[in-house]
């Protein structure tokens, strides 16, 4: 366990301070990264402990997470108090206890009503440790759930930092889901929208493309 150290935070709905476990740096080692970003690890994964579960009130969020303000307070609270944390999220997470830490940072993302982006993430992120366990079905309901989310940070949030990245990987997570008509319309948007500029992805989408050309 020793490529874990404990942080400190400070909840942002309680106030308490608590720790929650990181993955050291210099201990993280890539093992592979698929097409669509998902990256297996040798060793502890870091997104493991990219949700913060605070032990006193549950509450859990992300770095992407939106500040909480004065007049959700009640509404979370009372949620909280329905549905206390069941498990130790302080101490070190198996791929259980990550799926649990993603999850309940989306339910209450969904109740905070954040933007598709945090909701696409959280889900993205449950799909893929249900790949890494070879838990096809698990993962396939969460990634048409990621899929949705996607599509509506797509149609409606105006803050994209990376539209062919987007893009890139809504066409990935209909390859996936074995919708291969709407995969190549995603990876032919990238190949002929002049705004997008990212080189590495325009390159991944011409690949993909070019695989798949039986599906058009
Ligand atoms: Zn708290």
């Amino acid at each position: 366990m020793e490529s874990l150290y404990d942080k400190q935070h400070q909840c942002p709905l309680c106030g308490e301070n608590f720790t929650s476990k990181r993955v050291k740096v210099s201990k993280v080692r890539v093992k592979r990264i698929e097409a669509d970003f998902c990256t297996y690890y040798h060793g502890e994964n870091p997104n493991y402990y990219s949700i913060l579960v605070c032990p006193f009130c549950g509450y859990a969020y992300s770095e992407n997470s939106s500040p909480v303000k004065e007049g959700e307070k009640e509404e979370l609270k009372k949620y909280l108090e329905q549905n206390p944390p069941r498990v130790d999220f302080t101490a070190p997470r198996d791929y259980h206890l990550a799926i649990e830490a993603f999850q309940r940072a989306l339910e209450i993302a969904r109740l905070r009503k954040e933007k598709p982006r945090v909701l696409a993430n959280y889900s993205l992120h449950i799909a893929w440790i249900y790949r890494q366990l070879e838990e096809e079905e698990e993962e396939k309901e969460h990634s048409a759930i990621a899929l949705e989310y996607f599509l509506e940070f797509y149609e409606k949030d105006s803050q994209v930092d990376n539209m062919g990245k987007l893009m890139f990987i809504m066409g990935e997570l209909n390859r996936r889901l074995g919708k291969e008509q709407e995969a190549v319309f995603w990876y032919n948007r990238i190949i002929s929208d002049k705004k997008i500029r990212d080189q590495g992805v325009i390159r991944k989408a011409r690949e993909q493309w070019q695989s798949m050309r039986g599906y058009q």
